[in-house]
């Protein structure tokens, strides 16, 4: 039952390789490399499109794209943020000189718990920093009534959620500002490459400042900024990887009802599944492994799994709040995080994508379901060493 050539978790979409060269032609043609080229323009202009805003600032990774916010919000003191993330999240506070205030997920949304949100408020509170996780959004409109109760900033890192919407709006216009991720694994990207999106003037003004030097003209500098710049190169491909974005939801829609239809019934596995109100675009398989009697761990699981070259991964494991340098900064956190901690020891993910088809999926599917129902007798003989090992001894 095993893979020949590994299936990846995170193998990046690709759309028109004729397209792609085509367009990195013409960027050599012009000789216009970087710093605000047309094909950055057009990509903005494509992304504020689907967000439904008035601004796109495209950078060059999504982890800028949030410290630049933050920056340009003017957040300061202590931030709000989940521990159940990529550290990216996290780290973009603390580079900024801001704490993290690491908050619990729901079991259910595995997004920010807003009734934990509130009681965590200090007089230092400045903001909060929510992940709509899974390009599921979060519960919005109980984040907007806290934060405009407790007069804070809400900023959403939507690295996981470019094209999904909430309540039928699209994600990229909740909260003051909403940062998407272009990074080759996700969704659509340009390789490397992120973008802010806002409907608010001045901050988008900023925005562009920041990730520029803070240059206003040709040789004069306003303030402090970096440089955060997207290339022409990074444009081409997320200009061309946006086109065909509705053949990737619907290829990665398909292979989520795939896995749902064929993991159905399996004691103690739960896929997690999109509100089919909503637009998603299905780009994680996540399967949360419930211990039951003699079933196995998520993480004998995982080991199984790689054994036979499916590259199914841990999420998020062990938790933002148990790696350095949270970890040595608050050592007790993980007493307030009972739901992160069960959740990062219970999650995974299944390889989707346009680099995985059915066939692929009913083989994976197969082999947990063999796995997870003849573990009893399997997990002794994993434990032993192999006859071929002991032929070399
Ligand atoms: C990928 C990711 C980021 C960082 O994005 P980059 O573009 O790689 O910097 C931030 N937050 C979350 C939740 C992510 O998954």
């Amino acid at each position: 039952m095993s893979f020949s050539s590994p299936l990846h978790v995170g193998r990046p979409n690709l759309g028109s390789r004729r397209r792609l060269l085509s367009r990195v032609r013409s960027v050599l043609d012009r000789r216009w490399l970087t710093n605000d080229g047309p094909l950055v323009r057009e990509f903005e202009r494509e992304v504020a499109r689907v967000a439904g805003t008035a601004h796109c600032i495209a950078l060059c990774n999504a982890t800028l794209g949030l410290e630049l916010a933050i920056s340009a919000a003017g957040l300061s003191g202590e931030v709000i943020v989940p521990s159940f993330t990529f550290v990216a999240t996290p780290h973009v506070l603390l580079w900024r000189g801001i704490t993290p205030v690491f908050c619990d997920v729901d079991p259910r949304t595995h997004n920010l718990d807003p009734a934990q949100v509130e009681a965590l408020v200090s007089p230092k509170t400045t903001g909060v920093l929510a992940v709509h996780l899974w390009g599921r959004p979060c519960d919005v409109e109980a984040l907007e009534a806290i934060t405009e109760r407790h007069k804070l900033t809400l900023l959403f890192d939507a690295a996981h959620a470019f094209g999904c919407s909430y309540r039928g709006r699209p994600v990229g216009r909740l909260g003051l500002a909403e940062v998407f991720s272009f990074h080759a694994t996700k969704f659509v990207n340009s390789a490397e490459g992120g973008a802010v999106v806002t409907d608010d003037d001045e901050l988008a003004d900023r925005l562009r400042l920041l990730r520029n030097f803070g240059f206003t003209g040709y040789d004069t500098v306003a303030q402090l900024g970096i440089n955060a710049k997207m290339s022409e190169f990074a444009g081409a491909v997320g200009l061309t990887n946006l086109e065909s974005m509705d053949e990737v939801i619907e290829v990665n829609r398909s292979n989520h009802a795939a896995y749902r239809e064929e993991l159905a019934g399996i004691e103690g596995l739960c896929v997690l599944d999109f509100d089919p109100r909503e637009r998603s675009n299905y780009q994680y398989v996540v399967v949360e492994v419930d211990v039951r009697g003699d079933g196995p761990t998520r993480d004998a699981l995982v080991d199984v799994l790689h054994a036979e070259n499916v590259l199914a991964r841990r999420y998020f494991s062990p938790g933002c709040h148990r790696v350095e340098p949270y970890r040595s900064m608050f050592p007790d956190v993980g007493s307030r995080l009972p739901v992160t901690e069960r959740l990062a020891g219970s999650v995974l993910t299944l390889p989707t994508g346009t680099a995985v088809n059915r066939d692929d999926i009913v083989k994976v599917c197969a082999l947990i379901r063999f796995v997870t129902k003849r573990w009893a007798e399997i997990a002794p003989r994993l434990a032993a060493p192999s006859p071929g090992e002991d032929h070399r001894a």
